[in-house]
Order: C-alpha cells, then structure tokens, then sequence
C-alpha cells in the first residue's frame, strides 16, 4: 500500500467541488488518512513548489494556490501515487480525457482543480511539508 499527498486547490473549493473531487478518490477505494482545510502562504507554496519555483509561470500559481483556502489530504491505497493521477488527468484540463477529474471539470492549465505526487519520493517529502505531525 501507498500513500499519496492530494491538493483540492482553491478553485476546487471555490467552485463548491470538495465533495464531488472527493467523492472520486472515495468511490475508487482510496482512504483518506489526514485532510484539512486552510489558506497557505507563499513561503509554504514555495516549498511544495520547489521544482517550478524558477519557472514563468510560477508566480500565477503561486498567487492561485494562495488565493483561498485549499484542502490537502493523504490517500492511501494500492498504487495510490499512480492511481490518484489517473484519476486526476493530464495537467492541461483542456487535454485532459473526459472521465478524468481535470477533464470533466476543469477547462484551465492552472486552474486545474487537483494535485497528486508524482512518485513516492514526492510523496514523502510533500507529506512531510503538510502533515509533519503523521506517521
Ligand atoms: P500537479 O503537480 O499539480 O499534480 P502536474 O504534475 O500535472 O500537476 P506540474 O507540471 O507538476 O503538473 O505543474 C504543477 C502545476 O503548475 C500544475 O498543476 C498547474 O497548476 C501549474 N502549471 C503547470 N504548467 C503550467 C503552465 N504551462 N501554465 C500555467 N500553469 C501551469
């Protein structure tokens, strides 16, 4: 089994899309072992970011992801790191396949609803950026 960290970013939240994004990751089996519902700094955007920090279109997302509250969550499960971005869908909602969360729900490439980690080192140094107290 596998633990995954899971962002419903703002516009997730803004768009009233918790418990349908939710729902998704439920019904496919996966448990959610931590979640919570804040608003983050930049400096904690930076962390989790810290691979695009450098990047141009950085400093939109990080003005998104800091724009409102944001619920993060670890998923756990068979495979869950893969699993989760199955469900999640190409990056690019406007690419992403309809059956996907991005490609139902999301027509944006920084508006895309949802993060997953992206291999178990992601995964553990992302848990560990927003759930340091979990074990
Ligand atoms: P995530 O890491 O959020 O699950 P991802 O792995 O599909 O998404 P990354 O390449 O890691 O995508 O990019 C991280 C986030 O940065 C994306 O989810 C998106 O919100 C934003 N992003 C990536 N590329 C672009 C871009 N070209 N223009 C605008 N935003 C982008």
């Amino acid at each position: 089994t596998q633990r995954t960290l899971v962002l419903l970013k703002p516009d997730t939240v803004r768009r009233g899309l918790v418990g349908e994004v939710l729902s998704r990751f439920e019904a496919k089996g996966l448990t959610v072992v931590a979640m919570e519902l804040r608003q983050i700094t930049g400096e904690l955007a930076d962390q989790h970011y810290a691979e695009h920090v450098e990047r141009d279109f950085y400093p939109p997302l990080r003005a998104f992801v800091t724009s409102g509250p944001l619920v993060s969550l670890v998923l756990e499960g068979d495979e869950a790191i893969e699993v989760v971005r199955a469900i999640n869908g190409a990056t690019d909602g406007r690419k992403a396949a309809p059956g996907t969360i991005r490609g139902d729900l999301s027509l944006s490439n920084r508006e895309n609803l949802v993060h997953g980690s992206d291999s178990p080192e992601s995964a553990e140094r992302e848990i560990a950026i927003w759930f340091p107290g979990l074990t």
